[in-house]
């Protein structure tokens, strides 16, 4: 059973799922799942804020629909401000 954390994340398993950004550094960096009111806090309302992932090491947030993931933006990235940046594509 996954437990959520102080911060708002949840740690996914490793084997799970790894970053789908191309330009990430780190792969194999953790994924973890973001909690929809961390979203909310920063201005992101969208339908599909209640069920996201993040990259760990970049930042990166996307969704998954089976083996399909979708890139939705970045939070918290380490290089951009913090906060929420959305990308659009
Ligand atoms: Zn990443």
């Amino acid at each position: 059973m996954l437990t959520m954390a102080p911060d708002g994340v949840i740690a996914l398993p490793k084997t799970q799922l790894s970053c789908p950004a191309s330009l990430c550094k780190k792969p194999d960096s953790p994924q973890e799942e973001l909690a929809p009111s961390l979203l909310a806090s920063a201005g992101v309302t969208a339908a599909w804020a209640q069920k996201s992932q993040r990259c760990s090491y970049c930042g990166l947030v996307y969704t998954s629909d089976g083996d399909a993931r979708t890139i939705r933006g970045y939070f918290n990235n380490p290089v951009f401000p913090e906060g929420w940046r959305p990308i659009y594509v």
